[in-house]
This record gives structure tokens, sequence and C-alpha cells, in this order.
């Protein structure tokens, strides 16, 4: 396994606009560029951000300094002009291992938490968010924290996504945070292969799950996912038959069994304010 490249870097913003998925959002946020937790089907790896660097992704993280400085006086100005919504993060993950360290991503929730946008996102797949109940709790119902939990099947995630945390210590951070008061989703996004158990999982942990696959959340209509070269793993496994454009339908179907229509959301309506 090659060793992960950290690097300190002062960027110019912070801030960007909202667009194409989240269109929703005057904002995205990302409190670094680059992820170590490395999915394979990541789509930022077909993206400028890392194409252009050339290293493998998931090897690479800038950790962006004086964020919270920057972000404070970029918020202010934004809000000046009118609401102001944030989701974050779109192309690296917030809650990452170096986040432990760095706490980037605490130091800009304390910046929000003060300077309180309409609304805000927080995507992760990682527990470290627990860390941060406290100010998420702050933001009352103005925040949403989306943890992605994309199968019920570990020997699936380890196949798709070896390098992110254990199933299990998703639900229980999302156990923990809807206990303590903080609203949650689970995003089923992308949908991988799993088993007839999953809703029945869910139910007892959350009361809203959005459900996205390749072809609807990948931001090409499946084109980035395909140049991925995804599909081939899904051939290696045995299980071509979950890759498709309606392979979701039967994993919604059997959420709708146990979720009420307005407890479930399919794609980009799953990730909007
Ligand atoms: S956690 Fe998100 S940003 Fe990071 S590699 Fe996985 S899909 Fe990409």
């Amino acid at each position: 396994m090659t060793k992960t490249v950290y690097e300190y870097k002062r960027p110019k913003t912070l801030l960007n606009k909202g667009t194409g998925f989240l269109a929703g959002y005057t904002h995205s946020l990302n409190p670094y560029t680059g992820c170590t937790f490395g999915c394979s089907y990541c789509y930022v790896r077909q993206m400028p951000v890392s194409l252009f660097r050339g290293d493998e992704w998931g090897s690479w993280v800038d950790i962006k300094q004086e964020a919270a400085e920057l972000l404070q006086a970029e918020l202010r100005k934004a809000k000046s002009k009118g609401p102001v919504t944030v989701f974050m993060s779109s192309s690296t993950d917030p809650y990452q291992p170096i986040e432990h360290k760095e706490q980037i991503t605490r130091s800009l929730l304390e910046v929000m938490a003060e300077e309180r946008p309409q609304f805000l996102l927080v995507q992760t797949r990682s527990p470290l968010v627990r860390r941060d109940i406290d100010i998420l709790l702050r933001f009352g119902s103005q925040v949403r924290v989306s943890m992605t939990v994309e199968t019920d099947l570990e020997h699936i995630r380890k196949s798709f996504t070896p390098g992110a945390p254990p199933i299990q210590a998703r639900l229980q951070a999302l156990r923990d945070l809807a206990e303590a008061g903080v609203p949650v989703q689970a995003a089923v996004a992308p949908m991988l292969p799993c088993s007839g158990n999953f809703a029945e999982l869910l139910r007892p942990i959350v009361s809203r799950v959005c459900i996205d696959d390749y072809w609807m959340g990948d931001g090409s209509g499946g084109k980035r996912t395909r140049r991925l070269g995804i599909e081939s793993l899904y051939e290696q496994l045995g299980l071509e038959q979950w890759y498709g454009p309606t392979a979701y339908r039967t994993v919604y179907d059997q959420f709708k069994r146990l979720f009420a229509e307005e407890e479930l959301y399919i794609s980009q309506q799953g990730f909007e304010p």
C-alpha cells in the first residue's frame, strides 16, 4: 500500500457555488482536497481535481489551512447577499482519518454554528462525525447528517470500498447522532448489492433514507462510473444483475414495505435542503 501524501495548502476560496447535483444549495464546502477513503466508485476520480493531479485518488490529501478565518469572511459576505445553504462535502469526506488530528471540519462547524447558514448538510461515511455532536446540536433543525450506508453486507463494502469505515461503525454513529437529537438520514448511495434485510436493519435507526445509484447520482448519467470500469468488479463478484439503471427498484421496494413514502427519497431529492 502506498503512503499517503499530506500537504498543507492555503486556499483562496472555500465556498463554491452549488451547481449540477447540488443546484439546490447556494454553496458546497470541502475542508480537504483529496480523500483517503479512496472508494473504487468515487466519481471524483474522473474530475479535474483528480485527473490533473495524476497521483492515484486516495493517496493524497491537501489540508486547507486557515480555513475557519476564510470561511467566516466568505460566509458573512454570502449571507449579506441572501439566504445561504451549504453542502459539506461534495468531493471529499469531511471526517476522513486526518480530521482526527487536524480538526479542519470541526473548526468550520464552529464558524457555521455562529454565522449560521439557513441549512447545512453534512455528508460523510465516517463515525468520527460523532465527535462533533456538541456543535451539530447548536444548529437545531438547520442541519442534517447524511451517513453513507451503501449496503448492509460487510464483504461487499470491503470489495468496493476497502479503505472506508465498517458498516456496523456507521450504523452505531447514526444511532448515537439520532439519540442525541441530531437530524440524520441513511444514504444508500450509491446502492451496492445488499441483503433482503437491509431495510429491517435501518428501520429502528433512521426515519429518513435516500437511495441513489450511479446512473442517477454520479452527475453524468452513469458515464463517469462507466469510465471507472466499475462494471468489471460486479462481473468478478458474479453480481452483474446489480449493475444497471433499474437495479435500485428492487431495493426501493424492499424499503417501501417498512418506510413510509415521505421517509424515502430517491437520488438528488434526498440530498436537498
Ligand atoms: S468517501 Fe466520498 S469523496 Fe471519499 S473516496 Fe469515497 S466517495 Fe470519494
